[in-house]
């Protein structure tokens, strides 16, 4: 039943090539930090399998995993303005804060949540995401850390969805519109 719907997509990346970078993007992050602690913020609901997969790779020590959840209102603006639907509960001040995102795409959301928590006067706050497509960006919004780069295509699975749906598929798939 399951293997039947998931032949409408082709695989991008397997499972295989997610669980090694994820394990390699975790070790260079926990070199980066040698000797200091870090807060991980995942940006839900997208990158909540992601997270979890990163904090269990990390040997960096993790004061704590809270979550954010944002939306972005258009208003009479077109460029749209970024809200908490939920906020994060852990004070950041003078912490190293690791954001934690499924994919980067136009970078509105990073640049505007970065810019929310750099208020709060963390220590240092930096971005690790696990699929960037920096072809559809329109701002300087490079991260940090990323596992895979991507062409502009739209996928779902390992945390991604389409209408909600395919967020628990293990690899990552690209959704073709009918069209193509
Ligand atoms: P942006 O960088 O444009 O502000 O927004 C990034 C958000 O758009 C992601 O967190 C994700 O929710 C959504 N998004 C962008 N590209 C894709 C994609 O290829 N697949 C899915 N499922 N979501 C995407
Ligand atoms: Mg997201």
């Amino acid at each position: 039943m399951r293997e039947t719907k998931l032949k409408k997509f082709d695989v991008m990346i397997s499972e295989q090539e997610i669980d090694r970078k994820v394990d390699e993007i975790a070790a260079k992050i926990s070199s980066d930090y040698e000797g200091e602690s870090i807060i991980v913020i995942g940006v839900l609901t997208g990158a909540f399998i992601f997270t979890a997969d990163l904090v269990r790779s990390l040997t960096v020590p993790v004061e704590t995993v809270d979550f954010v959840q944002v939306s972005s209102y258009e208003g009479d603006k077109s460029t749209g303005n970024l809200v908490f639907k939920k906020d994060i509960s852990t004070d950041i001040e003078g912490k190293n804060v690791l954001i934690v995102e499924d994919i980067v795409d136009t970078g509105r959301t990073l640049k505007q949540l970065k810019k929310m928590f750099e208020e709060r006067n963390p220590k240092s706050i930096k971005i690790c995401t696990a699929f960037d497509k920096p072809s559809r960006r329109v701002n300087d919004l490079v991260p940090d850390y990323n596992c895979f780069t991507i062409p502009d295509k739209f996928i779902v699975g390992y945390g991604l969805d389409y209408d909600g749906k395919y967020r628990d598929y293990k690899d990552v798939r690209i959704v073709r519109t009918d069209d193509e």
